[in-house]
Order: C-alpha cells, then structure tokens, then sequence
C-alpha cells in the first residue's frame, strides 16, 4: 500500500522563502501535500517532487485534513481564511494551522469562525529564519486547545526543533510579538557595535571572533551582523515584514498601556530604509543608517 494513502492530506498556502522549505519537510516525510501559492512558479519545484497544485485555497482546502498558512502580512492571512469562497468556506473538521506572523486579534476571530464550522484553528507562527525553515530548526510558538496542540504536533514536528504550547487562539502570536521586540533592540545594538568597530579603525571580522563568542552571541549578531560586514544585504527576512511585526506589536503595546521605546525607534529607522528602497532586502540592512 501507498504509505502516503494512510497519512492526513496537508494542505500548504504560502510557498516563498519559508513556505517552501517547511512545505518540502512535510513532502519528505512521506504526506500527500496539496499546495497554492499567490504566484504559481513557486509551486512548481514542490510539484515537481510530487505535491498536487490547486487554483485556490478553498479548492485546496476542499480536499486536505491539515491546511497550513504561511503567507506574508494580516490582511493576506485575512484574504485566504475569511474571504468567501476561501479556507473558512471550503475546509471539512480540517485543523487549520496559520504560521504567518500575523496579528493576535486576527487569529482569535479565526479561531472564532472555525469553531462556527466545526474546524480547529492553531496559531504556529515562528522563529529561526530562512536557517531554521530549510533545517527543520524552528521555534514553533502555538496558540490552541490542548486537544487541538496534541492532534497537530507530529506535523509541526517535521518542521521545528522547538515547539511549545503557549495559551489558547493568539498567544503563539502574543508570543511571537515577544520575540520581535527582543530582535528590535538586538539588530540594533548590533549595527551600532559593527559600525562603531568600523569608525575606530578595528577589523570588524575579527571583532566577531571576539563578541560574537561572549555574551552577545546570538543569531542577529553571529548570522545577521556577519553579513553586514560582508556587504550582503539580501533577505533572509524581509525588512517590509518586520516593519509589519514592529506595528503589531506597538499595536498591541498601545492596548496595554506599555510603551516600548526601542520598538519605536526601530520602526522610525526601518522605515527610513523603504524610503530608500530596502523593503525587499534582509533585515540586516539596518546597518546601512549608520554605514551608508
Ligand atoms: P515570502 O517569501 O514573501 O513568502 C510569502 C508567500 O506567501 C509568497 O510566496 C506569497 O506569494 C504568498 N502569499 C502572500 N499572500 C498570499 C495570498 N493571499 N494567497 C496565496 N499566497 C500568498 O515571505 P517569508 O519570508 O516566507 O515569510 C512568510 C511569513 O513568515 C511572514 O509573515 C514573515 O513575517 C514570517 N517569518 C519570516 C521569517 C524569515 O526569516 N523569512 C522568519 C520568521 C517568520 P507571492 O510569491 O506572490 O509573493
């Protein structure tokens, strides 16, 4: 027997820089992967490797137990869920699993109108990069029933390397805005450091070895300020989407009464960098507002 033929059918919107690779895992281990994409060359080397390509994300999801979003921005998580005709309108008891960094109200509602429909909706967003997609390393923070956790876990496992429960419908994105405000200060705190290193005459790739194996080692400054002393400002992470977490979560801040400075400032420096045509370049290019 077809070992596919006894696996849930996984259906998978979203196929750009993280999509693809996560879809690829679930492809790999064996699951009859069912995919669309807003641009459909990028499908074509997932159905070259044996998944079913749909028109829409209601055909797709007419015929998959699992539909897996990963798409760019809130109103595109609202597009493929909540407009008709889409997720929502088409999906039969699927579990629908939005890892779009996208807002927390937004994944309450559609956890709101999946119940209505007898379907169960999980907040996975992550975190871990371009690195951690292509891996199968992510941070997978979810925001579900403990029921609805359990059922999809072995999915979200051929995915990330990490992948923790966090509350009900919003707190994987509650968590997620966490994390984004922690990179906020980090990315800058490593741009200063490498341009500081730059002006006073050090050789910043061997200021790495130093700083990058102490107490400021991490991601942002070992992988991201690497390549900022490389010149290579291609993403990795969109600097438009960060702009769009950044938002989110001084939205959020705001209905809470925090004020978050740092968050603030990164937003102002960001979307200085758009004025200068960087949206599609990686966040690193944040480096580039203190070495032009
Ligand atoms: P990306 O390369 O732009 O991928 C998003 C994909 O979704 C694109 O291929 C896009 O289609 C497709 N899409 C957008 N709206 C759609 C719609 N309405 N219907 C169907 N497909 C749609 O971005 P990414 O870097 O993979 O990021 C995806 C999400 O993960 C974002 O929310 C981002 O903030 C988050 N994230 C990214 C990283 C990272 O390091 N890259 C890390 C953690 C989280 P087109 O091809 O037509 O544009």
């Amino acid at each position: 027997m077809n070992q596919a033929a006894t696996k849930q059918r996984i259906g998978f919107i979203g196929l750009g820089i993280m999509g693809s690779n996560m879809a690829g895992h679930i492809l790999a281990a064996g699951y009859p992967v069912n995919v669309y994409n807003r641009s459909p060359e990028k499908g074509k080397a997932l159905v070259a490797k044996g998944a079913k390509w749909f028109d829409t994300p209601g055909a797709l999801a007419a015929e998959s137990d699992v539909i897996i979003t990963m798409v760019g921005f809130p109103s595109d998580v609202e597009q493929v869920y909540l407009h008709a005709g889409n997720i929502l309108d088409n999906a039969k008891n699927a579990y629908l699993i939005d890892m779009t960094t996208s807002s927390p109200s937004l994944a309450v509602k559609i956890a709101q109108e999946a119940k209505k429909r007898g379907c169960h909706s999980i907040d996975a967003p992550v975190s871990g990069g371009d690195i951690g997609a292509r891996d199968a390393k992510l941070s997978i923070m979810v925001g579900a029933d403990q029921a609805d956790f359990d059922a999809v876990l072995p999915i979200l496992q051929l995915m990330g390397a990490n992948i923790v429960l966090q509350g009900g419908p919003g707190a994987g994105q509650h968590t997620k805005m966490c994390n984004q405000i922690v990179i906020a200060g980090t990315i800058m705190g490593v741009s200063e450091g490498l341009a500081y290193a730059k002006k006073c005459g050090l050789h910043p790739e061997t200021v790495l070895k130093s700083i990058g194996g102490g107490a400021a080692s991490g991601f942002q400054l070992n992988i991201l300020g690497a390549k900022m002393i490389q010149d290579d400002f291609e993403p990795g992470f969109f600097v438009e989407h960060f702009i769009k977490d950044l938002s989110i979560a001084l939205e959020e801040a705001n209905a809470l009464n925090l004020d978050l400075p740092s968050v603030t400032l990164a937003k102002q420096l960001y979307t200085k960098l758009v004025a200068k045509g960087y949206g599609r370049k990686g966040t690193q290019v944040v480096y580039k507002n203190y070495i032009p």
